[in-house]
């Protein structure tokens, strides 16, 4: 048992190490206590089945109090109820987690999150939300009311509570954050906006079925998707990649029985999209001009190959080991072009906020922690959410970095204009035939708000 476990944890958290990861301090124990009130919404559900899933991508010894309340959030794998979802979706991601009775550890001996607010007074952590604003606080609240709803809220918060967790077993500082992705804000003053679901940008063709685009197919799946969803991908999961994504479980990785799921495979069926398993330059829909296209991949030249479509909109998002995760738009003529911001011939940075880098593991530019990739993917979401009502396409800066500083969560925003000398883009004649000859739900809508 040991030696399997030992080599489950070698392969599966390679790129854990990478960004910081260290195995002795994983061993460390924590403990998560979902409140009788969280357990009962639907929102406290997302917050907690996000939390552990997260949790079991790193983290390999944990204490779980949650009430068995009827299931109202979307569990991973078939489940009877919260408390079996929590159980049986750690388990499937991470199936050497150990899992403690909550009474038998001493308190001091894990570090601590409570979900909601009726969860005891000597926790180290706490999560709460409303609307779309998420937060962690240092300790418990004080008496206060049944957290609500609020679906986004909620997952915002858990992103919170899983890197929290991550810092503290790592001895490092963790400061009170707030984060609300619908209104790419953090700090005290973000307001709790919020959106209901469904999504419904019409026909999307998701490029790439990697960590962002899992984190991305988690959260939609929670909200609901209308339209036709094609995921586009000729990769097999990897146990390594089980590290991020929140889509993905052992299994799907072969473990144990060596049999591999392609990553498209994996993601459609969360969402009801129709999987493609091929390479986006070899793909043969890759003439079909969809509503939008979400450029989620970024080997083979994907990037220039997708900024030479003419589209008149591009969103997508991306983590950096130095623990960012990043919202981009590209819109022509206004921004500057994918390629042109993150070329492909990039090297690799990892500096990781945490940790030496590691010299042999130079070839992975992919690395990234669970927490990092869900937020990107919940960022993405937010921005498609918004994409109806113009969102995203009439703000004035086009790049949001989300850096999970030991200071606490922090948002910046950039603003990258068009790239002198940019050979990636259509100008603006080619892009309006390309428009015309097969128009698209958004073609009008960047041109509202410019
Ligand atoms: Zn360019």
């Amino acid at each position: 048992m040991n030696e399997r476990r030992d080599a489950f944890y070698a392969e599966r958290d390679r790129r854990t190490r990478q960004c910081g990861g260290q195995d002795t301090n994983l061993e460390r124990p924590v403990r998560i206590v979902v409140g009788d009130d969280a357990a009962t919404t639907r929102a406290g559900q997302v917050a907690a089945l996000a939390l552990i899933n997260m949790v079991a991508r790193v983290h390999r010894r944990v204490a779980l109090y949650a009430p068995a309340a009827p299931l109202r959030a979307r569990s991973l794998v078939a489940a009877d109820d919260l408390q079996d979802a929590i159980r049986a979706t750690a388990l499937a991601i991470n199936p050497f987690l150990e899992i403690q009775a909550d009474g038998a550890l001493p308190p001091d001996a894990a570090v601590s999150i409570g979900i909601g607010h009726h969860v005891p007074a000597d926790l180290d952590f706490t999560l709460t939300w409303q609307g779309g604003r998420g937060e962690l606080i240092i300790g418990a609240l004080d008496g206060a009311e049944p957290v609500g709803e609020g679906l986004l809220g909620a997952a915002a918060a858990s992103v919170l509570g899983a890197s929290a967790l991550f810092r503290a077993v790592h001895d490092q500082p963790v400061n009170a954050s707030t984060l609300n992705p619908l209104a790419r804000s953090s700090g005290r003053n973000t307001d709790p906006t919020g959106l209901a679901g469904p999504l419904d940008v019409g026909h999307v063709q998701v490029i790439g079925a990697g960590a962002v685009a899992s984190a991305l197919v988690y959260w939609a799946r929670e909200v609901g998707v209308i339209g036709h969803w094609d995921i586009v991908d000729g990769d097999a999961t990897e146990l390594h990649n089980t590290n991020r994504c929140l889509s993905m479980t052992a299994a799907d990785a072969g473990w144990p029985d060596g049999i591999t799921r392609l990553k498209a495979t994996v993601l459609a069926p969360m969402i009801g999209a129709t999987p493609h398993e091929a390479w986006y330059d070899q793909w043969d829909g890759i003439d079909v001009r969809p509503d939008l296209i979400l450029l989620l991949a970024n080997a083979r030249g994907v990037r220039s190959l997708i900024a030479h479509r003419g589209e008149p909109l591009l969103v997508h998002a991306t983590t950096s080991a130095r623990w960012t995760a990043e919202l981009h738009r590209h819109v022509p003529d206004r921004d500057d072009c994918p390629a042109c911001r993150l070329p492909d011939d990039s090297a690799p940075v990892f500096d990781c906020s945490t940790g030496p880098a590691v010299p042999d593991l130079r070839d992975s530019p992919d690395a990234a922690l669970p927490f990092l990739s869900a937020a990107a993917g919940l960022l993405l979401l937010a921005a498609l959410l918004q994409i109806p009502d113009g969102g995203i396409a009439s703000e004035s800066v086009n790049h949001w970095q989300l850096d999970f500083a030991p200071a606490g969560v922090q948002l910046r925003e950039y603003r990258h204009p068009p790239r002198e000398g940019c050979t990636h883009q259509l100008d603006e004649t080619v892009r309006s035939t390309v428009q015309r000859a097969a128009p698209r739900k958004w073609d009008q809508i960047p041109m509202r708000g410019a």
